[in-house]
């Protein structure tokens, strides 16, 4: 009988395996190679963790309950203490302006090799769990080629977000095998479709530091709003602004854009104003003065129904008053998300009410532990999720028997 199996080698998993105090452990992991998630972070860079104090941390995760059930983890390992445990085992890491966190290589294949040389576990891939059994004590776990005994077990096999990483949320299954419930998983942090997308040209384009508000159908005001960067896409809406949104967003919402960067929606339209104010200019002139971009600027004035040779001295009030919504509150029709295909980080999981929040064990089995992204919490983009799967491993190690 093996001390502990962990299932699944992605962030979680493998800080887990990095951790444990007994080498008679083993990984299993379904895919050819583990942390193939890993490889995908920060752009490749691997944005780890950020410099935050514990409390500011927990408040760019989904909600309230999320935030509470992390706090013993991330009180246990935080920020500063993640930082430490790589740098003294001689893995150098660089802090951004931002307060982002990285391997000083900025390469993830680092991250990844560097938790796999240090695993205590023995790491097998291609591993197919076909059955999971509750011993009393203990856990049978039945693959395609064997089964194994274990006194602990660590389910740690993620979301179901970027399936062909290797998270396709077949470890919900296992999970409820055991009698766990699993909330609904949906995409969060994903880009967004837009109605009747009028910005195709611009693919690839950003606005910096624009205020992004949402709206439900048609109520007056806003339910969220956010201010960062915000990419055109072929179809929609990305970047970190939109994708910190985009856990809220509903099909039919309305996202208004301020599209002068840094400015928010009363700012943009008295900047704007300003601009057209000034004699005998050209309108496209006139806006690209403010910051937007020579083929935003000329979409707007085409949406605004204004002549191409329009000045600002021939610029009739009720078009003004268009071009300035706009500029300053531009509406979007939401049309949907880019799903799990594109989805950064999966929302829903294994309900946190069932998992002992100073422990991670499971409240059903004793003996049995989860953490990472397959429980039930979603951070923001910028560090929150990698270093939420390192405390919640790190928690649940420090409890095994
Ligand atoms: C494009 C992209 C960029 C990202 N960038 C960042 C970033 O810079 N910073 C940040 O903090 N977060 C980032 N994230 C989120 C972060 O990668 C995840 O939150 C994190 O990897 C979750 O770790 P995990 O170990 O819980 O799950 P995963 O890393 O998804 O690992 C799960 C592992 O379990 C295995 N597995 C799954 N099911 C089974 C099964 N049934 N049997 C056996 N094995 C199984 C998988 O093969 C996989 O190896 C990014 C995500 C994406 C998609």
């Amino acid at each position: 009988m093996y001390d502990v199996i962990i299932i699944g080698g992605g962030a979680a998993g493998l800080f887990a395996a990095a951790n444990l105090k007994t080498e008679h452990a083993i990984l299993l992991d379904h895919s050819h190679e583990v942390g193939i998630k890993l490889l995908i972070t920060g752009s490749g860079q691997c944005n780890l963790t950020n410099t935050l104090p514990v409390e500011a941390f927990l408040s760019h995760f989904g909600n309230k309950q999320q935030r509470n059930f992390l706090l013993p983890a991330l009180q246990n390992l935080t920020t500063k203490i993640l930082y430490e445990w790589f740098e003294q085992r001689g893995f150098p890491l660089i802090v951004r302006a931002d307060g982002k966190v990285f391997p000083k290589s900025l390469d993830a294949h680092d991250v990844r090799d560097f938790l796999v040389s240090h695993s205590m576990a023995h790491i097998r891939t291609n591993m197919q769990i076909t059955a999971i059994t509750a011993l009393h004590p203990g856990f049978r776990i039945t693959t395609t080629d064997a089964a194994y005994d274990t006194r602990n077990l660590i389910i740690a096999t993620g979301g179901m977000s970027y399936p062909r990483t290797g998270s396709d949320g077949s470890g919900y299954d296992l999970a409820k095998t055991l009698g766990h419930s699993i909330v609904p998983p949906k995409p969060a942090l994903v880009a967004l479709s837009i109605e009747e997308y009028p910005f195709k040209h611009l693919a690839g384009n950003s606005v910096r530091d624009a205020w992004v508000s949402l709206y439900h159908n048609e109520e007056k005001a806003a339910y969220e709003q956010r201010k960062g960067d915000v990419l055109f896409t072929h179809d929609g809406l990305s970047g970190p602004a939109i994708l910190s949104c985009s856990r809220f967003v509903r099909k039919q919402d309305v996202i208004r854009l301020s599209l002068i960067g840094g400015a928010n929606h009363h700012e943009a339209e008295e900047i704007l104003l300003r601009a057209l104010s000034a004699p005998k200019k050209l309108i496209t002139t006139a806006l690209k003065e403010t910051g937007i971009i020579s083929s935003l600027a000329q979409t707007l004035v085409d949406m605004a129904g204004i002549e191409r040779d329009t000045t600002t001295a021939t610029l009739d009030k009720t078009k003004r008053k268009a071009l300035a919504n706009l500029v300053s509150a531009l509406p979007l029709r939401v049309s949907g998300s880019k799903g799990f295909q594109s989805a950064m980080v999966t929302s829903g999981g294994v309900a946190l009410s069932e998992v002992n929040r100073k422990s991670m064990e499971s409240n059903l089995n004793e003996g049995l532990f989860f953490c990472g992204e397959m429980l039930d919490y979603d951070g923001e983009s910028g560090g929150y999720n990698l270093q939420a799967a390192f405390s919640t491993a790190y928690l649940a190690v420090q409890h095994i028997r």
